[in-house]
């Protein structure tokens, strides 16, 4: 993402996203809203000049429609990531998403199903500690007894990974509605 994105809320004024979040290139932000399909809430200090224009670029933009969120997360492998932090179920050590593999609870020899209840989390290493073995075959313990999540457990896990860049006008609409600490 080069300079300047817009964060894209929903007509909510939540964002679509978290993680990733959703964000927009200030092209993208600019064809939209020139189509009518966004309003602007937040400004850069930066201006855009034409010859027949000239404005602030927008840095927080609102969908006028509301997008329903899927009910049912997607079963994906990002998605099981974020379930589970990012973190190994068995080390409970946290991992990036290139270094973090599948297992299957009850192995796939013994007939166990790639699903939400029977896949988890693993780094390499515990991986193949663990092989084709019922956890009660080792020593290994689980963090939490996977399941299917709701879309807005998603959500909220998103909320740990903020990306590097984050513009102050954003943060109002990306923590606002988190609880406050006394
Ligand atoms: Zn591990």
């Amino acid at each position: 993402m080069t300079g300047n994105p817009s964060l894209v809320l929903n007509a909510d004024f939540r964002p679509l996203s978290y993680y990733p979040l959703s964000l927009c290139s200030w092209q993208d932000t600019i064809r939209l809203v020139f189509s009518e399909r966004v309003s602007v809430v937040e400004r850069y200090d930066q201006k855009v000049n034409s010859p027949s224009i000239s404005f602030n670029l927008p840095s927080v933009i609102a969908l006028k429609d509301y997008v329903m969120p899927q009910r049912k997360p997607a079963f994906t492998r990002f998605n099981v990531f974020l379930r589970d932090n990012f973190t190994c179920q068995y080390c409970h050590t946290h991992f990036s998403a290139n270094e973090l593999t599948f297992d299957h609870l009850i192995p796939r020899c013994l007939n166990g199903k790639t699903t939400w209840n029977n896949v988890v989390s693993a780094c390499t290493s515990c991986n193949l500690k663990k092989g084709r073995r019922l956890l009660k075959f080792t020593d290994m313990k689980l963090l939490k007894q996977p399941s299917r999540p709701t879309s807005i457990q998603l959500q909220n896990n998103g909320r740990n990974f903020p990306p590097n860049f984050l513009h102050e006008s954003w943060r109002d609409y990306l923590y606002w509605d988190t609880e406050l600490q006394n």
